[in-house]
């Protein structure tokens, strides 16, 4: 049976994460959409001295049979700050992405080495980079390599697109996560995860992007040249065995999708709250329980807008869930993924349109809001790569067969 009890401690901690969405992020938002490669140092100090206390930490975790919850509460969280402002929430001092790599492929002696230092307090951030300049989609072709050299393992090779991989990579004690190929004749089983250290001999921090929407997150493109990292830094076994590494590369998705999806459900709340103001602004009531031929335009878009929000929140409860509870997820997801991807997209521009030209301008964050939605349907799986997926769990065809 699915439970989503929310015991009263985890509420007291939803409660400040709301406290800090309205109070702290909302205020500083279009500030940092406007000036984009500013960093919010007050905002890092005060997640941070959060995050210390055990208030703020957000990260994904496999449970071992018995539900640790901890996937579940973090979407959660990931809701309510997204609701805030969601390029601030993925600049909150935190394991992010990285450190879901870590949790997937890491020994145990790995996620103590790596993931204990945050509880510490040391490092700041963890990014990830997957992608180059030749692939995005069909990771396994990643040109990466990394060969071994004596005790170390040399990394060569351009990573594009990294969320926080200017600040893991140089401005504090963090570490990015890079998949490399240890064996190209290998192909997809050749892929491997090397933690690189901040500030280690090779790796360069060679741009940031300018971009349309959560434009305060940063999104660094990185280059390895004979960047050399000691063995143990490989995430787990560094035999190269069928569907070995490349099993790691989806099993972080798996933890990273459900919280992707609650940042976009986060996004398609603040626009639905937003209209929902704007008609009670108006006196206009939104008439539930009628049957649909007496009900006005705007009162159907209404509706339809927040069932849709609901939907995609309980596919990423359920796709969270299941991960607590150390089930597969794969398919649930991505099936989250693809939904609050989709939904927010829809949401957020249905909102701009109801509004008209209070939703164009940018005295309110309605415009914004469209453009921070818009990346919860390409990175970590596009829609389209997401909608593969899941015709390949329910038709149960290979990524060989079906691509
Ligand atoms: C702001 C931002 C942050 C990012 N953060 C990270 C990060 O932290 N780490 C990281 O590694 N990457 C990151 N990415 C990269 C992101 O994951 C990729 O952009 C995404 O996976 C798509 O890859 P691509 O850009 O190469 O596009 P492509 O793979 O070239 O896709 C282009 C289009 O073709 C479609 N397409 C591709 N293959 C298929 C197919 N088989 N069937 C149907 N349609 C297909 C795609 O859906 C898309 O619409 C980030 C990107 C952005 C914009």
């Amino acid at each position: 049976m699915i439970d989503f009890e929310i015991d009263p401690e985890l509420q007291r901690r939803l409660d400040t994460y709301r406290m800090v969405a309205q109070q702290i992020m909302r205020p500083i938002s279009r500030e940092y959409d406007e000036n984009e490669h500013a960093r919010p140092t007050e905002f890092y100090e005060a997640m941070w001295a959060g995050s210390r206390q055990g208030g703020l930490q957000v990260g994904a975790e496999r449970g071992g049979g018995k539900s640790t919850g901890r996937t579940l509460f973090t979407i959660l969280a990931a809701e309510e700050l997204s609701w805030g402002d969601v390029g601030l929430f993925l600049q909150i001092p935190n394991p992010g992405l990285g450190g879901a790599a870590v949790m997937a492929a890491g020994t145990p002696q790995q996620k103590e080495r790596f993931l204990k230092r945050f509880a510490e307090g040391r490092p700041k951030w963890a990014a990830m980079a997957i992608t180059e300049p030749g692939c995005g989609s069909d990771s396994a072709a990643i040109t990466t390599t990394a060969r071994r050299d004596g005790d170390h393992w040399v990394i060569n090779g351009t990573k594009i697109f990294c969320t926080s991989g200017k600040m893991a990579a140089e401005l504090s004690e963090g570490f990015v996560v890079v998949w490399a190929t240890v064996d190209k004749s290998a192909g997809r089983a050749g892929i491997k995860p090397f933690v690189v250290e901040h500030h280690t001999p090779g790796m360069t921090v060679v741009r940031v992007e300018d971009k349309m929407g959560i434009r305060v997150s940063d999104t660094a493109a990185l280059v390895f040249e004979d960047c050399r990292v000691p063995l143990d830094n490989l995430l787990g076994s560094p035999e190269v065995k069928p569907e070995g590494g490349f099993k790691d590369v989806m099993a972080t998705f798996d933890a990273t999708r459900p919280i992707v999806a609650a940042m976009a459900i986060g996004v398609g709340r603040a626009a639905l709250d937003f209209v929902r103001d704007f008609l009670k602004q108006r006196n206009i009531e939104v008439r539930y329980g009628l049957c649909p031929q007496r009900l006005s335009a705007i009162e159907r878009d209404f509706m339809e807008m927040e069932v849709q929000l609901k939907a995609a929140r309980l596919l990423a409860w359920r796709a969270a869930w299941l991960l607590d509870n150390g089930q597969r997820n794969n398919l649930e997801a991505s099936m989250a993924k693809a939904k609050a991807g989709l939904v927010v997209t829809q949401i957020t521009q249905k909102a701009v349109e109801l509004l008209g030209p209070l939703g164009y301008s940018r005295a309110y964050l309605l415009e914004k809001w469209m453009r921070d939605a818009k990346i919860n349907d390409i990175f970590e799986g596009t829609q389209q790569i997401n909608l593969l997926i899941i015709a390949r769990r329910i038709l149960g065809y290979s990524s060989k067969e079906l691509n």
